[in-house]
């Protein structure tokens, strides 16, 4: 979670909880598929007073999320409907009820999104990724990415030793390449600089299967119709590669509280986003596009452009949202 993210949550007064359950990530290192370094960001020094980075895993994410707050699990919405006056849904048990407001916060594949605004399927981007945690690497102690020809393979320490890793390779359809069978997901990244082969046969022989999901983004508008409205990956999911997705939502989530709460209808609440999203959209394209040019070409660029690239796709997120 970037800083920004990061202090999306502070304003819910759950840094504390986070730092506590996550860990403050304080370099981003870039190297090339041999293990030379690109590129090394200082976190602390660029994100300045937005405050740390911090990594932990979505379960962990969601119970510092769920603290306190009453959730009524494994049900869903059937229908919505709206005529003026409150938002009536119905749910999958035969329980009805009127809402002043419905936020559709239900992801890449949102049902609100294709019931009450029709359509907005998510495009595909052209990557495949899998994603698996792995234990017993305490010496991996940054964030760190090889990029290779058409692949890249991410850690990131999480606490007690696990890291996190991320695998992407560019593909033509959304199904597994390698069909769920880990020996050819080892050989993908089996010419990467250790210790990418070793983590990965460790989380390959002691894990389960790792997690694996095309990538899509949805670029759908409006994100308001009258007392319903779209937040987060239902109204705007993005590739990961700024790992911006959940900043992104949970700053909605702050800004549409705002709205709600200075009596502003909320189509004031798409208004003040859209540019930020927009401009996230734009450099998670242009961030792909430059891991696509040819190796020595991106090497390059990241080599002598590295620090203005990072700049240029982040420091806007640096002033509140
Ligand atoms: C490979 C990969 C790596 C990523 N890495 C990062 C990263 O490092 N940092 C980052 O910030 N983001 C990352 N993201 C993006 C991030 O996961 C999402 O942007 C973020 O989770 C969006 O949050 P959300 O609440 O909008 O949606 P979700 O997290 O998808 O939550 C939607 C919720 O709605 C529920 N739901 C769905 N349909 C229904 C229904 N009909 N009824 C009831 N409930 C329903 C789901 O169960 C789910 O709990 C990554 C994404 C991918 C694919």
């Amino acid at each position: 979670m970037p800083a920004n993210s990061v202090r999306a949550l502070g304003a819910l007064g759950l840094e504390a909880e986070l730092r506590d359950r996550g860990r403050v990530i304080a370099r981003q290192r870039f190297l090339d598929e041999r293990g030379r370094l690109l590129l090394e960001i200082d976190l602390p020094g660029f994100w300045g007073e937005a405050g740390p980075c911090v990594a932990l895993g979505h379960r962990e994410l969601h119970e510092v999320l769920r603290e306190g707050i009453d959730v009524r699990l494994a049900t869903t919405v059937v229908d919505l409907r709206q005529r003026g006056g409150p938002v009536h849904a119905d749910f999958v048990d035969g329980s009805g009820e009127d809402y002043d407001a419905v936020v559709g916060a239900d992801g890449l594949r949102s049902w609100v999104r294709a019931h009450a605004f029709g359509g907005g399927e998510p495009h595909f981007v052209g990557q495949a990724s899998w994603r698996l945690l792995v234990d017993g690497f305490a010496d991996v102690t940054s964030w760190t990415v090889w990029l290779g020809r058409g692949r890249a393979f991410l850690v990131i320490p999480l606490d007690g030793g696990r890291v996190y890793c991320y695998a992407d390779i560019d593909a033509s359809e959304t199904t597994d390449p390698t069909s769920g069978d880990p020996a050819a997901l080892a050989e993908l990244f089996g010419r990467f600089a250790e210790p990418v082969p070793t983590i990965l046969a460790a989380g390959l022989a002691t894990g389960g299967a790792p997690y694996f999901s095309p990538i899509e983004e949805v670029v759908h508008e409006p994100w308001v119709l009258d007392k319903i409205v779209l937040v987060g990956d239902a109204a705007h999911a993005m590739a990961p590669n700024m790992a911006e997705g959940a900043g992104m939502a949970l700053e909605d989530a702050l800004v549409l509280a705002e709205t709600i709460a200075s009596g502003r209808p909320l189509e004031a609440f798409q208004a003040r986003r859209r540019p930020r999203v927009e401009f996230v959209h734009a450099q998670t394209r242009r961030r792909d596009r430059t891991r696509r040019l040819p190796g020595t070409v991106r090497n390059a660029s990241l080599r002598f452009a590295g620090r203005q690239i990072f700049n240029s796709s982040y420091a806007p997120l640096r002033t509140a949202p």
